[in-house]
């Protein structure tokens, strides 16, 4: 075997570049390489590699990927084996031939330089690793625009197409919020003219195509070699942690939320605030419209599925905020799993609620699909300027306190306040007194013509119907929920409403003294069920574990066969029944019992 001569030839400079054709001939060389080879070069480059390491060198080639190395042993002059690096640089088509363009090197020198690099090159990728930052380059002789971040050590690509594709993709899929389009127009021109350095800020759904929009800081230097363009490279940041930066670097006040890229308290409420003071300014008493939403059972969430799950749901929930309200309105995060917004261009509470429909839906079957054991649910309340209160603080009360009735009415609901329903709202122990609701919001004769109507409705109907008009009762009434127990397996055969899920023990409602308490007509009207604790404990202690403050019960049907129906009201908010409350229900219950048989409803 012939001798590798591992010394250096201070005289031949092992740092050279030559051509050659895709059958290995040499085309042409850099002086130092006919130096380097001698009379080698009229071989093909094949023959002149170490025959262990030549087909290395052949697939390099062969596979033509630029950048690609290998380190093999190459024939050089007098004879001597050389080990050195080689590097595939460029790959040119031509008429007739294709030929490769290869930098040789000497592997002592290379490999001190190799080490050097690979040192900064892991240090750099281990730093991305540790960073979220996504990166781009744009490259100027292929045309390819490509998005990528490294996860774990290793390149994760997000995105890698012509920039003009990607253009037209951001633009045909609608990637971005309004009015950026401009923008956005500008930094793909930053980027294909190659400016020396450039930066735009867009709000955009690129990366998550689609799913939900982030402000983004996109940051681009262009890198030239032998004074031509080659490559724009670039950052893309949140504009979360630049803003985060932004606060370390000048200690300026921070907006966002960083989490969401939502307001955070403290801004959502200063330009609430500022935009109910300019519309009384202006003497604009178009409505407006306050809403807070709470995420019901979050805390079950994050027990059930995880943190991580559960930070999914607080972005999506503020992501579809931000999207559906866009520049109709004013949102922030006021809590862990607290939003508030300011609806300012809607134009009646029936476009909110349909609003308030569809956002609740989308989430539903947005998580429906993801995590079918979960039931996403939010309880919202709201508050409408000037109607209800001029100022911020007490739209905030009024809507919280709604917000906190839906709680206690079952959860997964809004509540729009309405004065003659919920009662003045706006003074301050409202949450915690034992104030009594009275059901005066619909006067007697109208709730006389709603019973027609429903009347009217039944007839000629089936259950569905028959379902459907108990629960446009019990909406139009304010009763919370619905119960039917039957006295034969003493379980409730049919329940309308929110019921906490437990198996309540409803036999304890048959007791015999108690019933003995209802009147001639089987009524039992019970404004504040503590009057039963002394009494009737255990069938106070049964109700007090349903969440029930206020009920109307009514008992029909022979003994041995009879149903005990219960009409709750849940929570703090006592119901104080009026005789048309009582009236209304008594009919209403007998009509269905005629109609029906209890056992199929
Ligand atoms: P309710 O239906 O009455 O609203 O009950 P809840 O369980 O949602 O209770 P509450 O609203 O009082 O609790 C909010 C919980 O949200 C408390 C905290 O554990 C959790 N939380 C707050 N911020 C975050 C967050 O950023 N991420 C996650 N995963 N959880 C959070
Ligand atoms: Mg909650």
């Amino acid at each position: 075997m012939d001798e590798i001569d591992l010394r250096v030839d201070e005289s031949c400079e092992v740092n050279v570049a030559c051509e050659i054709y895709e059958n290995y001939k040499i085309s042409m060389g850099s002086e130092s390489f006919y130096k380097l080879m001698g009379d080698n070069t009229l071989y093909g480059l094949n023959k002149l590699i170490y025959e262990d390491d030549r087909s290395k060198f052949e697939s390099l080639v062969k596979e033509a990927q630029i950048g690609n190395k290998i380190v093999v042993r190459l024939l050089v002059r007098n004879n001597k084996y050389r080990w050195v690096v080689m590097r595939l640089v460029a790959a040119n088509a031509g008429f007739e031939h294709t030929t490769y363009k290869l930098m040789i090197s000497d592997i002592i020198d290379e490999n001190e330089k190799y080490l050097d690099q690979d040192f900064e090159i892991r240090k750099y990728k281990l730093y991305m690793d540790l960073s979220d930052e996504k990166l781009f380059k744009y490259d100027f002789e292929s045309h390819i625009f490509t998005i990528y971040y490294y996860a774990y050590g290793r390149v994760e690509v997000l995105e890698k197409s012509k920039l003009e594709i990607f253009e037209n993709n951001v633009i045909s899929n609608a990637y971005l919020a309004p009015d950026e389009e401009e923008n956005f127009h500008k930094l793909i021109s930053d980027i294909r003219s190659g400016l020396d350095s450039f930066s735009s800020t867009i709000t955009n759904s690129i990366l998550s195509k689609g799913e939900w929009c982030e402000t983004q800081v996109f940051r681009g230097r262009t890198m030239y070699e032998a004074g031509e363009k080659k490559l724009v490279i670039g950052t893309i940041i949140s504009r979360n942690s630049v803003q985060k930066n932004e606060k370390l670097l000048f200690n300026e006040e921070v907006d966002m939320d960083a989490f969401t890229g939502i307001l955070n308290k403290k801004a959502v409420t200063e330009d609430i605030k500022a935009e109910i003071f300019k519309a009384k300014q202006e003497g604009n008493m178009k409505p407006k419209y306050l809403i807070i939403i709470d995420i019901d059972n979050f805390k079950s969430v994050n027990d059930s599925y995880g943190h991580h799950f559960g930070d999914e749901v607080i972005l999506a929930l503020a992501t579809e905020l931000k999207r559906s309200i866009g520049n109709k309105g004013i949102t922030g995060r006021i809590g862990g799993d607290e939003f508030i917004c300011l609806l300012n261009d809607y134009e009646s509470i029936e476009e909110v609620r349909n609003f308030l429909k569809t956002f609740r839906k989308k989430l539903k079957s947005a998580f429906a699909k993801e995590k079918p054991n979960y039931e996403f649910s939010v309880s919202i309340g709201v508050s409408e300027f000037p109607k209800d209160a001029n100022s911020y603080d007490s739209l905030f009360k009024i809507a919280d306190s709604c917000l906190y009735i839906a709680k206690e009415k079952g959860k997964d609901r809004y509540i729009i306040y309405v004065k003659e329903i919920h009662g003045d709202l706006i003074d301050d122990n409202t949450k915690n007194s034992k104030t009594y609701l009275t059901g005066d919001f619909m006067k007697s004769f109208d709730k006389a013509a709603m019973m027609v109507d429903m009347l009217k409705k039944l007839d000629n109907s089936g259950l569905d119907d028959l379902r459907l008009v108990i629960e446009e009762f019990l909406d139009r009434m304010n009763i919370h929920g619905m119960l039917i127990c039957n006295e034969r397996n003493k379980k409730n055969i049919r329940a309308f409403g929110h019921y906490p899920k437990d198996d309540f023990k409803l036999e304890t409602l048959f007791d015999e003294d108690y019933l003995k308490i209802f009147d001639e007509y089987g009524c039992n009207s019970i404004n504040n069920i503590n009057s039963l604790a002394l009494d009737y404990p255990t069938v106070y202690k049964t109700m007090k574990d349903m969440n029930i403050c206020s009920s109307y019960q009514i008992l029909m049907g022979e003994k041995g066969r009879r149903y005990l129906i219960c009409f709750d009201i849940f929570g703090e908010y006592k119901r104080k029944w009026n005789k048309s409350d009582e009236i209304c229900i008594y009919t209403f219950m007998n009509i269905i019992h005629f109609m029906f048989n209890l056992d199929d409803i």
